[in-house]
């Protein structure tokens, strides 16, 4: 049964109680040698949820496996206003062939962004501060109604996410990765068994996309995330923890 939508919710990761660990570590239980859908229809359970997708590299893979049990739960999906057009081409077309129909778009704040980033030249400086007006802030305002969030995040995509359980707590909420143990070869056997689309620019070498200003291919032995923010230090946009580090994001949050 879902949990009572007037329920609180969880406590910010750095204040975890015993009755949180206990339930996460329960749900983890849950996942041991569980597939992916069943995680997600686990997950669908625990009070109002929402799905955050970049309709990037692989995105496919864990919209396709929504679109078979709740193709109208809410997907979030951060238009920077930085992407890609073929992502936004791309984004489109995937949610009305896999018939999702209720994917929101959220934008940054028309008065911060021109305040803050009126010649779109935040991310040369301050890309901490771009990530924070264009991903964090909107996507923080959005999830303050839900219980939980669902992300298309794996283990092998980058040393950071070595770790990545299945259920967490962050942010006061349940965070859940239902694809954290995939590997890219069972993404492509999906995507193979089920013909479905890649983002075009998979075919150019883009194993993991984002902004445009801030993505580029990657060569043969690169973790897929070495394209993203090439020649910095920032290898996260701010919208998830990663191995127990504070959202950098989050660093320039409220900033001038
Ligand atoms: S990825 Fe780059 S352009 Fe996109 S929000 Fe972050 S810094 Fe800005």
């Amino acid at each position: 049964m879902p949990r009572d939508l007037t329920a609180p919710a969880m406590p910010a990761p750095d204040a975890v109680t015993p009755d949180v660990a206990a339930r996460i570590n329960a749900l983890n239980a849950f996942a041991e040698g569980r597939d992916a859908r069943a995680i997600l229809s686990r997950a669908l359970e625990e009070g109002p949820m929402a799905l955050v997708s970049s309709f990037g590299a692989d995105s496919v893979v864990l919209l396709h496996l929504l679109s078979t049990l709740a193709p109208d739960l809410p997907v979030l999906f951060l238009d920077t206003q930085m992407l890609f057009a073929e992502t936004l081409d791309y984004q489109r077309a995937l949610a009305r062939d896999l018939g999702l129909t209720n994917v929101q778009t959220l934008r940054p704040d028309p008065e911060a962004l021109l305040a803050r980033d009126a010649d779109n030249i935040l991310h040369l400086a301050e890309p901490d501060a771009c990530c924070a007006l264009r991903k964090t802030e909107p996507l923080d305002r959005t999830l303050a109604p839900y219980a939980g969030w669902i992300t298309g995040r794996k283990r092998f995509q980058t040393g950071t996410r070595a770790a990545l359980p299945t259920f967490e707590a962050e942010g006061g909420r349940l965070k859940v990765n239902p694809l954290a143990g995939w590997s890219p070869a069972a993404l492509a056997a999906h995507i193979k068994a089920h013909s479905l689309p890649r983002h075009p620019l998979v075919a150019r070498g883009y194993r993991s996309l984002g902004c445009a200003p801030c993505t580029t291919p990657v060569r043969a032995g690169e973790d897929p995330r070495a394209g993203r923010w090439r020649g910095r230090e920032k290898t996260e946009c701010g919208i998830h923890f990663e191995g127990g580090r504070a959202r950098p994001g989050r660093a320039a949050k409220g900033a001038p």
